[in-house]
């Protein structure tokens, strides 16, 4: 059985979407906290496995010996470690064939916040002793796209990344590419650093924009100071800030810029180009 957890999220629902065009529903399972948003899924014939992060106990009952297993990371940023370490632990009991996970681009080379899950997650993983892939991803580009209100009301990207290059690519470029692994073969033991083809800089991003909407934007670099208060000022609580804020500093130290072609390889064509995610979430 080919298992996804957090089937339900954006992503899941995409790996889903990837592997029932390459394999019958009954050979999938998704792994969710709540059997009532997975409906449309155990309508198409995926099978459902309730399980909760935080509950080692219904995470015994979710994967079954050689089951090729995706972890999709939680979004609890902080709270990861036990609640993956707890999956990892059922996985080992159950004896899954594979466990691959979703990390961040760098592995341990990603010195930022938001990234200290994704190590330990990945240290709980090796000395687990199961076979694993590492799907390293990097940004989405709907990490920015979606935020493409506020840049047209206010005719700026804003971002304390100053000339710093990010290497994104689409949520359903990284899918395809899990798929790729839950369903392909000699993936076992393997890292994969996966990133778009190409890397933009904000300035770029904001001229790109610009192009596809007719509207004068510009690129507002920042201090993370600044930019800090922005998102605390949008509504944001100051820690999640401040972790956001981490990002755009290592952007601008070039960790989200490496382009080694693991994800163009892995799903075998180019990835989405910025200007494809930006010109659908201008069609709304
Ligand atoms: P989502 O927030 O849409 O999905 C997260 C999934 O994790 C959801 O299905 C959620 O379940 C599930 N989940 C969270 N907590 C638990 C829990 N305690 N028990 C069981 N399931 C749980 O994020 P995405 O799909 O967009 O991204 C997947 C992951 O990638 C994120 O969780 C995050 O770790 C990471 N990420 C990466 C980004 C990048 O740019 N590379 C950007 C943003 C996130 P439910 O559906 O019930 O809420």
């Amino acid at each position: 059985m080919l298992v996804v957890t957090g089937a339900t999220g954006q992503l899941g629902r995409l790996v889903i979407d990837a592997l029932l065009a390459s394999v019958p529903a009954d050979q999938v399972a998704a792994v969710v906290r709540d059997a009532a948003k997975a409906a449309d899924l155990a309508e198409r014939g995926v099978r459902l496995r309730i399980a909760d992060y935080d509950d080692p106990a219904t995470l015994r009952g979710a994967f079954a010996a050689g089951d090729r297993v995706l972890l999709i990371s939680g979004n609890e940023v902080g709270r990861r470690i036990p609640q993956h370490t707890a999956v990892i632990d059922a996985a080992r009991e159950a004896g899954v064939a594979l466990l691959a996970y979703t990390g961040v681009l760098g592995g341990p080379a990603a010195d930022f916040t938001l990234a200290d899950d994704h190590k330990g997650t990945e240290e709980a993983i090796l000395a687990s002793g199961l076979p694993y892939t590492f799907l390293r991803n990097g940004w989405y580009h709907e990490n920015y796209t979606a935020q493409l209100g506020p840049v047209l009301e206010h005719g700026q990207v804003v971002s304390a990344a100053g000339e710093g290059r990010v290497a994104s690519a689409s949520r359903a470029d990284y899918a395809a590419a899990a798929a790729a692994v839950l369903t392909g073969e000699g993936h076992a033991n393997t890292v994969y650093e996966l990133s778009g083809d190409t890397a933009w800089s904000f300035a770029e991003y904001a001229a790109e924009v610009a192009r596809l909407s007719g509207k004068d934007i510009t690129y507002s670099a920042v201090t993370a100071e600044r930019q800090t208060a922005n998102l605390v000022g949008a509504g944001l609580p100051e820690p999640f800030a401040a972790i956001l804020v981490g990002v755009d500093l290592a952007i601008r130290r070039g960790l989200l810029a490496a382009t080694p072609g693991d994800l163009a390889r892995l799903i075998g064509r180019p990835t989405t180009p910025i200007a494809d995610a930006i010109a659908e979430a201008l069609r709304g």
